[in-house]
């Protein structure tokens, strides 16, 4: 099942793809997806974030490949860092290149997205907890980063967590999808995610540990090597097998700021 978050006149709502048209659903997917009457062409409306996370956990340093690229040994335990939930940005939205920041890196990552409110979750519950999977653009301003000694500015701009376009429930084999990157249609980043150091459930089940998840909390599980810059003008995809596509244009800060009233 591929759900979807969509506006269609105005109104947020929540709906399932059907072949090439939406069905919308009575409340969220997290809810039980309950479908109503009503369908609208996919190309009719637009694709939103497909949930509102209360927070985004993302996993540093999690793919071997990109550890070596980093010149640092894998951790012992997940690095895990934060982003608030105003960084969100959905499918074909622009990702807004900030004027504080000197170079803003792509990170093509898949995520986690959690169905219901969990809290130390042991192995054998695991999946119960795991609503599905989507795309995730972990955008970094990566001369920050490094400057700043924590990621907190970095990786937490408005527009600076990418997901979309929809969440899939049932991808494949979760530990073993191919995950991409393309630049302006040239491929920068290419592995799969049997290369993780830290797998999906083993992840769900170490950070409910330390933290409650939600329903729709959203946890990004690191980046594969190939890492590099964007540029005002670019397009960049996210590709996760078995998912789907998640693609961005990127544009300059505006004179006068991002509206504070964007749509999440
Ligand atoms: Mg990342």
């Amino acid at each position: 099942m591929r759900c979807v978050r969509f506006q269609v006149d105005g109104e947020v709502r929540y709906g399932v793809i059907e072949g090439d048209r939406v069905r919308e659903l009575l409340r969220t997917f997290f809810e039980g997806a309950t479908p109503m009457r009503t369908t609208y062409a996919l190309d009719e409306v637009d694709l939103l974030a497909p949930c509102r996370p209360s927070k985004m956990l993302c996993l540093g340093l999690n793919y071997r490949d990109h550890a070596e690229e980093m010149g640092k040994p894998l951790p012992e335990e997940p690095v895990l860092f934060l982003k608030p939930p105003t960084a969100l940005l959905g499918p074909e939205q622009p990702i807004v290149y900030p004027k504080m920041a000197g170079r803003v890196d792509y990170e093509a990552e898949m995520a986690i997205v959690i169905g219901r409110r969990c809290r130390s979750v042991p192995p054998r519950k695991v999946d119960k907890v795991i609503f599905g999977y989507t795309c995730f653009n972990d955008v970094t301003a990566r001369d920050l980063q490094a400057k700043d000694g924590q990621w907190s500015r970095a990786k937490g701009f408005d527009t600076f967590g990418v997901l979309g376009p929809w969440i899939e429930t049932a991808p494949g084999n979760p530990d073993d999808l191919a995950v991409e990157c393309r630049l302006n249609g040239e491929v920068r980043q290419s592995s799969r995610t049997s290369q993780l150091a830290f797998d999906c459930r083993s992840i769900v089940c170490w950070a409910s540990r330390i933290m409650t998840l939600e329903a729709g909390d959203v946890i990004a599980t690191g980046t594969p090597s190939g890492i590099g810059p964007m540029e005002v003008g670019d397009r960049v995809e996210v590709e996760v097998e078995g998912i789907g596509v998640l693609a961005n244009p990127v544009e300059a800060e505006r004179e006068k700021g991002a509206k504070a009233a964007r749509i999440f």
